[in-house]
């Protein structure tokens, strides 16, 4: 007999052919494709990312698994997480009513699923019974076959043109990850709606040391990318970054303006993570406002200690003299006093390490 882990494979494999069937080929998924239609999704990508829809009568999967998988336990059913069970043993799909986007791992098998909300059915129904109105994405939970901190969405299928391109796009979503493939830029991957984890950036070390971060442009996405930044630039990455206009996705975007300038901007747009700086740090702040300016100006010199490249840091202490007319000379004094605190601190930093691993010894 199968391991555990083969059996929750095939059960997924089965599951995800039956909701891309549902959706590409039967009344039942008619709304939810002309949904993805109408994001401007294709055919051709709808099959390439074998994308599906989960009916919204909760006991069809169960049904359809049962006539497909004979010698599968129904303990191993209720371990799949497919389903959420109830009091009466019944199995009920627990994406019902949602578009399905399959999640793979490195051979392309199917290990979990994320499912988008949309509005085909009654939502009042939805609001009345739980309280709320239903979550965006729901994702798997954790199965002896996923985990979500290791996953990233189209690693197996980026991997190829991750290697030969020696470049990876890092996306927020998943629709992010499909427009961009649809629109001539294969080699995209997301994290699972949480920030990188250190197991996801192991693996994209082992393709390449080239990342450009694609997050969101809305607020929740600038942040997030000066968090990819922090945990990246401690590897020894080459990173650049690309922002989207008016708090747009890559999605929106491309819907909006189309592949040809999404592809410019991807490829021309690029920032270094010091331009990602002085953009991020003026956020919400009155440059003509004396003390805000200053620490502007800290904050963005501050990230600047970690550009190695003399040339590359005197050609932005230049555009920050230039903007708000100060001279060079004093920004670069400045920020050589922030590189020796920065030294200071290190050295400290280490030098405590040291003590309390030698008390320890003693002891
Ligand atoms: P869409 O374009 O379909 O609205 P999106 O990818 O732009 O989707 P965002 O709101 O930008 O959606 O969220 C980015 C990512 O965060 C999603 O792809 C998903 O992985 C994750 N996410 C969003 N909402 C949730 C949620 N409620 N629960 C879990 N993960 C979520
Ligand atoms: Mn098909
Ligand atoms: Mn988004
Ligand atoms: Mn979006």
């Amino acid at each position: 007999k199968d391991s555990l882990q083969a059996q929750l494979i095939r059960i997924y494999e089965e599951a995800n052919r039956f909701y891309h069937q549902v959706l590409t080929q039967t009344q039942t998924g008619e709304k939810a494709l002309a949904y993805l239609h109408e994001r401007q999704l294709t055919d051709e990508t709808i099959e390439e990312f074998q994308l599906g829809y989960s009916p919204s009568q909760r006991g069809a999967l169960v049904d359809y698994l049962k006539g497909k998988l004979e010698d599968i336990s129904y303990d191993v059913l209720v371990q799949s997480a497919l389903f959420i069970e109830t009091q009466e043993k019944e199995l009920l799909d627990r994406f019902s009513n949602r578009i399905i986007f399959p999640i793979t791992n490195h051979q392309s098998e199917t290990i979990a699923f994320s499912g988008r909300h949309v509005d085909l059915e009654d939502d009042d129904v939805w609001i009345e019974s739980s309280g709320h109105p239903p979550a965006k994405y729901v994702n798997s939970p954790d199965t002896p076959i996923f985990n979500k901190s290791d996953t990233l969405y189209n690693y197996a299928k980026a991997r190829a043109q991750v290697r030969r391109q020696e470049e990876i796009y890092l996306f927020e979503g998943y629709m992010d990850v499909i427009a961009a493939w649809q629109a001539g830029l294969p080699n995209g991957v997301a994290s699972m709606g949480t920030s990188l984890t250190a197991s996801q950036i192991r693996q994209i070390e082992k393709l390449t040391d080239k990342i450009i971060i694609a997050y969101d442009g809305d607020s929740a996405g600038l942040q997030a990318s000066d968090r990819a930044l922090d945990l990246l630039s401690k590897e020894y990455f080459d990173l650049e970054l690309v922002l989207f206009p008016d708090k747009s996705d890559p999605d929106d975007y491309i819907q909006k303006r189309g592949s040809e300038s999404f592809l410019d901007l991807m490829h021309h747009g690029r920032l270094t993570p010091t331009g990602f700086y002085l953009q991020y740090y003026r956020q919400n702040r009155n440059l003509n406002n004396e003390s805000e300016l200053l620490e502007y100006i800290d904050q963005v010199l501050k990230e600047m200690v970690h550009v190695a490249s003399a040339v590359e840091r005197e050609v932005y202490l230049k555009q920050l003299a230039d903007e708000f007319d100060l001279t060079i000379d004093s920004l670069k004094d400045q920020l050589s006093q922030i590189i020796s605190q920065h030294r200071h601190q290190k050295i400290q930093e280490k030098y405590a390490d040291k003590n309390t691993s030698s008390s320890l010894t003693q002891t």
